[in-house]
């Protein structure tokens, strides 16, 4: 195992996240309002002007919509779900996704492992996980979904090869707002493992020896 990501809890992750929430909205925020100042003095640019204002104000949308997610409460919706049936929905979710980019998704399902979860949540789990993964790819390739029980524990590994994590990024892993994509958010492995922490599981990044990557989701036995 390369590293677990610690770093979040060195640091206040409220602090950090009203800090990155403030920063990731004020400057959309900023922008649409210099377009709007624009359009008040009346330029004739207004499609462009409309056209970039949505797009922040998606921008926004996804950022709260995302922050959301995690306030939202489980407790109440724990039951006794199969691993294998969720891991099965969100491959079949994501596989138009993974074959626009000629990824092939190596999935075997056998009869999964008994877990108590809030379904959703763990899905979007897996979803977070999967959506990295095809995102890491710069090439055709393929994605392997292990699950398996060990010492156990269930384990649920997903291996990429794509670009692989470098050095200067493994201990940034899971800090709200980290993010080296043009479109990114930076806080689905934030949300991965507030998720599964109260599970009691956790999350595990691994370098592969050859290409890529892989993440571990190590989730307790009923
Ligand atoms: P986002 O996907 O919006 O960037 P995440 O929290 O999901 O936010 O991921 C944060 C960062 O971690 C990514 O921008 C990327 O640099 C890195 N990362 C996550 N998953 C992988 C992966 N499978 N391979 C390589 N890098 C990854
Ligand atoms: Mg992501």
């Amino acid at each position: 195992a390369e590293e677990l990501m610690a770093r979040s809890e060195q640091l206040s992750v409220a602090g950090q996240l009203a800090a990155g929430i403030a920063h990731e909205i004020r400057n959309p925020l900023t922008s649409i309002k210099g377009f709007l100042q624009l359009l008040q003095a009346g330029v004739n640019r207004e499609e462009e002007y409309y056209k970039i204002m949505v797009d922040e104000i998606e921008k926004i949308e996804k950022i709260t919509s995302e922050l959301l997610f995690i306030s939202k409460p489980m407790t109440d919706y724990k039951k006794i779900e199969n691993v294998s049936e969720m891991i099965n929905d969100v491959v079949t979710l994501l596989a138009p996704q993974a074959k626009l980019k000629n990824i092939i998704l190596l999935w075997e399902q056998h009869n999964g492992q008994s877990v108590i979860c809030d379904r959703s949540q763990l899905k979007q789990v897996f979803i977070n996980l999967l959506k990295n993964a095809i995102e890491a790819m710069d090439r055709p390739g393929s994605i392997t979904i292990n699950n398996y029980l060990k010492n156990n524990e269930i384990y649920i590994d997903i291996i990429d090869e794509g670009t692989g994590i470098p050095d200067e990024i493994m201990t940034k892993l899971g800090e709200p707002f980290f993010t080296t994509k043009q479109n990114g958010t930076g806080l689905g492995l934030m949300i991965t493992r507030h998720i599964l922490e109260r599970h009691g599981g956790k999350l595990e990044a691994l370098r592969n020896k050859t290409l890529g990557s892989t993440f571990r989701v190590i989730l307790p036995t009923p």
